[in-house]
């Protein structure tokens, strides 16, 4: 693609936009920026996301936030104009192979925990995409010999061509996004593009445990690395009992492992499974899970009060981390659920909650639809805000019980987002007397 000279527009100027910006400038492309919230960035004017505004455009350049098929952007291409992805961009210019990581639900922590592997095993990465620093920005500190770790979203996903990751990894594909990608068909697709753009040379690390990641290993070239909490499949990592293996043998004891839940220890087989493929040993590789804390606002403990441990999974924003979050406690939970709904069924939740909790403290937007599935599994209280929910679950919770936030819901109708709502909670709890 050429750069100089080219007139490209960038389609949202945040994180991955700004970085977008910077790089196409570096490059000596033209280039506009456009938002649906004007305003102006140094000497820039961000201009306001009309049609008008894409006119002699030669590239146009989304940011993960801008949804693919908006009508503009349909249009545009029906003009013969490119539109493609802030990290389809930086693929023309990052030096090193590239892992990629997704998944509905634990990317960030397997990301993050994979970047720790490498570092302990000696291994040179940079970690980024949809945590941290954008793709466009690790450029500069890219090289040939250093593994360049994406965390990678359906939005970032779901129109790549060129960029392809050496190893790439799926988690999972459960219903979520929904409200943008329209159908779990399409949601799913988009995932899946991760694995149509791999080479023959290529691994891909799939959760042998999850049908849509089964299907995966079916429409890649690249050769298939499983990994399972069942034991159920045919070689690649599993956990048997206690013990997580490879091939069969034995190489780490899942209470090494310092994050709760099963679905940690599945991030985990992820992890270990990708730095073995990018050459770490895993007698090295137990020595460094034990080591890893876990990432913040995912079941991170923090507090106990006469007896009550306080837990914060604020960034459980949709139904199936709620579960998660819920089956990583015995019982005894006093658990804070609501927020902006996403479309969501939450009836998944009333059987666990039945077994687990102690009763269902609700806030935010969604709280009627969440009343309306819940109603006789589990009692509900209407608490409104974040704040009437700890002071009542203060007051209600006895000694040995847990208070999780996990809302299934996202942040957006009362906190600017998942973080600020979960720094909200801890606060709370940090007051409580
Ligand atoms: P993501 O980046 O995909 O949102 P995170 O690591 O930030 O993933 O975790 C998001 C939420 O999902 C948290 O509530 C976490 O407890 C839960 N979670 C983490 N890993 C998994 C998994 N493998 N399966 C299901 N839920 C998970």
């Amino acid at each position: 693609m050429q750069f100089t000279g080219k007139h490209f527009v960038v389609i949202g100027a945040k994180r991955s936009g700004l970085a977008a910006i910077d790089l196409l400038q570096k490059q000596g492309a033209r280039v506009t920026a456009i938002d649906s919230q004007p305003s102006s960035l140094g000497a820039m004017q961000v201009v306001a996301q009309t049609e008008e505004n894409l006119k002699g455009a030669d590239v146009i350049v989304l940011s993960p936030g801008v949804p693919y098929d908006l009508p503009m952007l349909e249009n545009a291409r029906a003009r013969g104009i490119p539109t493609i992805g802030e990290i389809e961009l930086a693929s023309y210019f990052l030096k090193g192979p590239v892992i990629g990581v997704t998944g509905s639900n634990g990317k960030t922590t397997t990301t993050a925990l994979t970047g720790h592997l490498l570092q302990q095993c000696g291994i040179r990465c940079q970690v980024g995409g949809n945590i941290g620093t954008a793709a466009a920005s690790l450029i500069e500190s890219s090289s040939p010999e250093q593994w360049n770790v994406l965390e990678l979203s359906s939005f970032q996903l779901e129109s790549i061509e060129h960029f392809h990751a050496s190893i790439a990894a799926c988690l999972n594909v459960t219903p979520d996004h929904l409200d943008r990608h329209h159908t779990f068909e399409i949601y799913a697709n988009a995932k899946g593009r991760l694995f149509d753009t791999q080479q023959e040379s290529d691994f891909a690390v799939l959760n042998y445990d999850d049908a849509v990641c089964r299907e995966f290993a079916s429409r890649t070239i690249a050769r298939t690395v499983w990994f399972s909490s069942t034991g159920r499949a045919p070689a690649g990592f599993s956990l048997s009992g206690e013990a997580i293996q490879f091939n069969g043998i034995a190489f780490l004891s899942r209470s090494q492992i310092r994050l709760r839940g099963m679905h940690n220890v599945e991030n985990v087989m992820a992890a270990a499974a990708i730095a073995h493929l990018a050459g770490a040993r895993l007698e090295d590789i137990a020595t460094a899970v034990t080591s890893f804390p876990g990432v913040e606002h995912r079941i991170e403990f923090v507090r106990k009060l006469d007896g009550v441990e306080y837990y914060n999974d604020s960034k459980a924003t949709n139904v199936d981390a709620t579960l998660k979050a819920v089956d990583a406690f015995p019982g005894g939970l006093w658990i804070i659920l609501g927020g902006k709904d996403k479309g969501s069924d939450y009836t998944p939740l009333r059987g666990p909650l039945a077994e687990r909790a102690k009763g269902a403290l609700l806030i935010g937007a969604a709280r009627p639809l969440i009343q309306n599935a819940l109603a006789g599994a589990v009692p509900l209280t209407d608490c409104e805000t974040l704040e009437n929910a700890v002071a009542y679950a203060r007051s209600h919770a006895s000694s040995g019980d847990t208070v999780l936030l996990a809302p299934a819901c996202a942040s957006f109708d009362q906190f600017e987002n998942y973080e600020r709502r979960g720094e909200r909670f801890k606060h709370l709890v940090a007051e409580l007397s």
